[in-house]
Order: structure tokens, then sequence, then C-alpha cells
């Protein structure tokens, strides 16, 4: 019975390992590191790619954090480009996004970390509505 256990152990073990092999970056091999160094993962092959080791160097948006994107790397994508299309966002992933932001660009306006539903959030998403929502946001990104 306790040699079963063992192996069941190191199986896992040997799994766990494995899946943080991908949370290494495709390109220039180094981690990802969700606050300081940000990566988006294929959709296909699931590889991780830096943001700043795409090949436009960035994402589409300016907003700080955002890496709710689909990414398809050159190796997977049809066309044989990198492509980054804004994924279908959920309210939730705006609002973290939208209070990161504002706490982030805005600490003037903070009252202690708290924010103002109507005033700063609301306003917030308002003003930035395509590019948090736009499928396109790509094309509309390169035209600015
Ligand atoms: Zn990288
Ligand atoms: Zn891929």
């Amino acid at each position: 019975m306790a040699d079963l256990d063992n192996e069941k152990d190191s199986e896992f073990k040997t799994k766990s390992v494995g899946r943080l092999t991908t949370e290494y970056c495709k390109i220039c091999g180094n981690l990802c590191d969700p606050y300081n160094k940000p990566a988006l993962s294929c959709n296909e092959c699931s590889k991780k790619i830096h943001v700043e080791c795409l090949k436009r160097g960035t994402v589409p948006t300016s907003f700080v954090g955002d890496v709710f994107f689909d990414l398809a790397c050159s190796d997977c994508s049809p066309l044989g480009e990198e492509t980054v299309v804004r994924n279908r966002m959920p309210w939730l992933n705006v609002i973290i996004l939208t209070l990161y932001n504002l706490r982030e660009k805005s600490s003037g306006i903070s009252k202690r970390g708290y924010f103002h539903w109507k005033s700063d959030i609301s306003t917030f998403v308002d003003r930035n509505w395509d590019c948090l929502f736009k499928k396109t946001v790509y094309d509309i990104a390169l035209e600015n």
C-alpha cells in the first residue's frame, strides 16, 4: 500500500515539473512573471511569449497588466505571423483591469485604494470601451 502511494506521489511531481516548463518564454527562454514580465500564451501550442518579446514589442493597448488577448504564435498562425486579438472580455476581467489601471495611473484620485463606481470606474470603462471590447484592437492601435 505504501509503495503505491509513493508511486502516485512521484508521478504527480513529474507532472508538476513538466507543467512549469511552459512558464518559459518561447522567444527568449526566460521565465514569465505575471507582475514583472507578463506573457501571453498561444491558443494552439500553449507556449508563452513575453509581451515585450512579441514582434510588435507590446500588446495593442496601453493598459497596465493587460494580458487578456488571444495569441497565435508564428508557428501556429495560418498566416505565419503572430496575431494578437482581444479575447471576449468577461466583466470580471474588465473590472480587474480597470481597478489596476486606476491604481497605477491615477493614484491621486484613489481614496485609500477605493474608487468611485460612477466617476472613476464607469468613466474609465466608457473612455476605453473600444480598447476593452473591440476584437480588432490590433489595427486600431496601429493607426494611432
Ligand atoms: Zn521573452
Ligand atoms: Zn503556438
